[in-house]
């Protein structure tokens, strides 16, 4: 260190300064969210074995619990051909990515990856990412700027808000499903370049969202319509292409869309697909792409052939419509409050957050593992458990966990709400 500095450093160790300390705002933050039972915590799986988990327990002996909480809804991340596509892919090429697209990392498997996609989804173009959350900064960063506009639905996904605001447009948002709302934010800014961002399918509700007539307004205000498919690619729409196919759309309605590869096709990553320049643009420009590691091919290799499971086995989509359907008619026999979702994901309100956790711990000690899904990730008061059916279970099985839910709403109205972790 030169001697000036070292001088000027020593000198101001005589005078600490009054700003505020982050050790104790981390503290203070803690205390509130024990408060309000609204700590995290995590679980470690052991094993994983289909829709059964060994976990291990805060202070219990390791148990196995049914899963249901899981995002694999088409039951592809053990499948055989996908779990043989990374050992072969990582034995020739490797564990990493080993540079960036634009470096060296760009591997041939993951040009076939993209291209599968964007033939799957009939669109032009593909573009391949590290995860969904990536994708969603790297779109709007590399469209939208300082004076733009991005219009979203109020219960999109996190990572589109984190996105408007990397993009440092103006973020205006609309209450759930409303049109109407949409287009009152376009014309608020009608000077402005725009897009119009939502989730095809709401990850903590399960309904869709109005893709056609959201469609319609972007058009008549020539806003950019970007939908977020993480929760419909693969398991909505005609061979699985997602919310957008089953809405009757095409790329040229969607210019863009994000498919995950982590949840219906059980592997890792994300890919941004549809308007050739809009992709060809994404390469280029955006930094969550350009300033990262490629994904490991071995990853890419796993996502492909979980694609072409996906689009192959049509049997996977009608036996998830069949559980769902019969999870939602037990669940309602016993009364309990479901949402208006046709799809995997459904929610069972309740209200507080101990209430939630009440039923959840109820629920394991049962042998079944569904998360409670609290505030800031839904509404205040809008507690909930997030069950999810997937194709990889049985329909006893989810007879029996609609059972179980009515004993753990039961026990927990019997139980003063105590639970604080
Ligand atoms: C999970 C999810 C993402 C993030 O995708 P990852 O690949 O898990 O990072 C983005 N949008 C929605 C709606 C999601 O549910």
């Amino acid at each position: 260190m030169p001697a000036r500095q070292g001088a000027a450093v020593e000198g101001s160790q005589a005078m600490p300064v009054d700003r505020p300390d982050l050790h104790a705002r981390v503290a203070a933050q803690r205390e509130q969210r024990a408060a309000a039972s609204a700590r995290r915590t995590r679980r470690e799986v052991l094993r994983r074995d289909g829709v059964r988990c060994e976990v291990a327990g805060a202070d219990v002996s390791p148990r196995t619990l049914l899963n249901f909480c899981s995002n694999d809804y088409l039951g592809l991340s053990q499948h055989f051909a996908v779990v043989n596509a990374l050992q072969d892919a990582a034995a020739r090429d490797g564990a990493g990515g080993t540079g960036s697209h634009l470096v060296c990392g760009h591997h041939a498997l993951h040009g076939a990856l993209e291209r599968e996609i964007a033939e799957w989804l009939e669109v032009p173009r593909a573009l391949l990412f590290d995860s969904g959350y990536a994708a969603n900064l790297a779109v709007l960063q590399s469209l939208l700027g300082d004076d733009d506009l991005c219009v979203q639905d109020r219960l999109n996904h996190a990572s589109l808000i984190d996105a408007a605001r990397l993009a440092g447009c103006r973020l205006r948002r609309y209450p759930h499903g409303d049109v109407e709302g949409a287009l009152r934010q376009l014309r608020s800014m009608a000077e402005s370049a725009a897009m119009l961002a939502t989730d095809g399918v709401f990850s903590m509700d399960g309904d869709l969202a109005p893709l056609r007539e959201l469609a319609i307004a972007a058009r008549v205000q020539n806003a950019l319509l970007y939908v977020d498919d993480a929760h419909g690619a693969g398991v909505l729409g005609p061979d699985g292409r997602g919310s957008v196919a089953a809405a009757g759309l095409d790329a040229k309605a969607v210019p863009l869309r994000l498919v995950t590869l982590g949840k219906a096709l059980g592997s890792h990553g994300a890919v941004v697909a549809g308007d050739a320049d809009l992709v060809d643009h994404l390469a280029e420009t955006a930094r969550p792409y350009l300033y990262t590691t490629a994904l490991p091919p071995a990853q890419a290799a796993a996502a492909l052939a979980a694609v072409k499971l996906a689009r192959r086995d049509h049997w996977r989509r009608e036996r998830l419509q069949d559980l769902v359907q019969r999870f939602r008619v037990r669940a309602e026999g016993h009364g309990l409050s479901l949402m208006p979702s046709d799809t995997p994901i459904q929610p069972v309100l309740c209200g507080s957050n101990a209430n939630a956790l009440a039923m959840a711990d109820s629920l394991e000690r049962d042998g079944y593992w569904v998360a409670a899904i609290r505030p800031p990730t839904v509404p205040e008061g809008q507690a909930r458990l997030r069950v999810t059916v997937t194709a990889a279970h049985e329909p006893v099985q989810v007879d029996a966990l609609a059972d179980a839910l009515a004993v753990a709403r039961d026990r927990a109205a019997h139980t003063a709400p105590s639970h604080a972790a």
